[in-house]
C-alpha cells in the first residue's frame, strides 16, 4: 500500500488534534507516515503510533525552533524525496497552508487547500472542498506531481488504530532561505483557557444582536459551560465588542465544528462562508425571518438575553 505523509502539528511533543484527524483520513488513501519536527518530535511517536502512523520521521535542529516555515519545508521536501508518498497531508492552519504552498512549489506539485474530506480513487486521492462561500461542494484531484492537500480541522472524527509508530531519523539539509529570516521578538497572547477557534469541537458566536462588549459575557458563559470557543460576526468585531482574531466568516476564520451556536447573527453570506460546514448549526434570533434559519438544524426564535442564560443554566445542571 502506498505511503501518505502526514505533517505533525505539535507543541513540544504534544500532538494537536487536527493531526490525529489527518491520520484518520490518511488511512483511507494509504499507510500514514508522520513527519514530526523540532523540540519533542520523538515524544510524539507514541500518540502517532496509536492513531495509525506506521513510521514517524523525526528531525530536530535549532532551525526549527522559531516557528519559521522554510526549515519545515526543507524537511518535508527531504521526506517526500525519501518516501515518494502518494500524497502529503498538512493541517489547514495559517502555518500549515504556508508550508503546504511552499512545498508544492518546491516539488512541482499541485495543491488542494481546505479539504473537508478525502477518499481514494484509482487516479489518486480525491478531496472534497466547500467553495464560493460554501454554496457548492467540489471534488478535486491533483493531476501533477505528488498531491499536497491541506485539511480543515474537525473534518474527521479521530479514530484510534494501533500501528508500529517506529521512529526514524530524517536527514535534512537546510536551504539558504531557511536562515534568511529571524524572529526578533515574541509576545504571548493572554490565554482565555478556551480552545482555539478553528480547532474547537463547539463554537458559540455572538453578533450585532449581542448589543455591546459587556454583553459578550453571556456568550462566553454559554461557551464555557460547553467547553467551547467564542466566535463573533464582523458586525460585532467592527463595533469593537470582540477581537478580530475571533471573527468567523469570509474575512475572518473558517470553522467547521461539530456544533455551531449563532446568537444574534442574521446569517449574511459572508458569515456563512466561515461556518456553513459545521456539522450541527443552532441559531438563536428574535427575528423568525432571519436568513440564518435557512441553514440551521435547530432554531430558537427568541431574545438571546433570555434564551442564552437559560441554556447555560440548563447545561450546567447536566
Ligand atoms: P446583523 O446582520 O445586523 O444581524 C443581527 C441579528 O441579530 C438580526 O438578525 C437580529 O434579528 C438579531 N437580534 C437582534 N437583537 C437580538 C436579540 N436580543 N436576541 C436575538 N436576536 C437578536 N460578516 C461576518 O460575520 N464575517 C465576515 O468575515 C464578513 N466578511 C465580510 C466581507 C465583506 C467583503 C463584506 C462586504 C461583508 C462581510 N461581512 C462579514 C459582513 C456581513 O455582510 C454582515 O454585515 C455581518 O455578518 C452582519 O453581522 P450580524 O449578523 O452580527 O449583524
Amino acid at each position: 500500500m502506498a505511503e501518505v505523509l502526514v505533517y505533525v502539528d505539535h507543541v513540544d511533543g504534544a500532538v494537536r488534534k487536527p493531526t490525529l484527524e489527518l491520520l484518520t483520513l490518511a488511512r483511507r488513501i494509504g499507510e500514514p507516515v508522520a513527519v514530526a519536527l523540532g523540540n519533542g518530535a520523538e515524544a510524539t511517536a507514541a500518540t502517532l503510533g496509536e492513531h495509525g502512523a506506521v513510521r514517524v520521521l523525526t528531525a530536530d535542529a535549532p532551525e526549527f525552533a522559531d516557528y519559521l516555515v522554510v526549515p519545515k519545508v526543507d524537511a518535508l521536501q527531504a521526506a517526500v524525496e525519501a518516501v515518494s508518498p502518494a500524497a502529503v497531508l498538512v493541517p489547514s492552519s495559517a502555518e500549515g497552508k504556508e508550508i503546504a504552498a511552499r512545498l508544492a512549489v518546491r516539488i512541482g506539485s499541485g495543491i488542494i487547500t481546505d479539504a473537508v474530506d478525502l477518499e481514494a480513487s484509482d487516479e489518486g486521492p480525491v478531496a472534497t472542498q466547500s467553495v464560493f462561500a460554501a454554496s457548492f461542494t467540489t471534488k478535486s484531484r491533483v493531476s501533477k506531481g505528488t498531491p499536497v492537500i491541506t485539511v480543515k480541522p474537525n473534518s474527521a472524527a479521530v479514530e484510534a488504530a494501533p500501528a508500529a509508530g517506529a521512529v526514524e531519523q530524517l536527514a535534512v539539509s537546510f536551504s539558504e532561505k531557511a536562515t534568511g529570516t529571524k524572529v526578533t521578538a515574541r509576545t504571548a497572547r493572554e490565554s482565555t483557557g478556551r480552545p482555539e477557534l478553528t480547532e474547537a469541537a463547539i463554537v458559540v458566536s455572538g453578533g450585532r444582536g449581542v448589543n455591546g462588549a459587556e454583553n459578550f459575557a453571556i456568550i462566553e458563559a454559554l461557551a464555557d459551560s460547553l467547553g467551547a470557543a467564542v466566535g463573533a460576526s464582523r458586525a460585532a468585531v467592527d463595533a469593537g465588542w470582540y477581537p478580530h482574531s475571533n471573527q468567523v466568516g469570509q474575512t475572518g476564520k473558517s470553522v467547521s465544528p461539530q456544533l455551531y451556536i449563532a446568537s444574534g447573527i442574521s446569517g449574511a453570506i459572508q458569515h456563512r462562508a466561515g461556518m456553513q460546514t459545521s456539522k450541527t448549526i443552532v441559531a438563536i434570533n428574535k427575528d423568525a425571518e432571519a436568513p440564518i434559519f435557512d441553514l440551521v438544524d435547530y432554531g430558537v426564535v427568541g431574545d438571546l438575553f433570555e434564551v442564552v442564560p437559560q441554556l447555560t443554566e440548563e447545561i450546567k445542571t447536566r
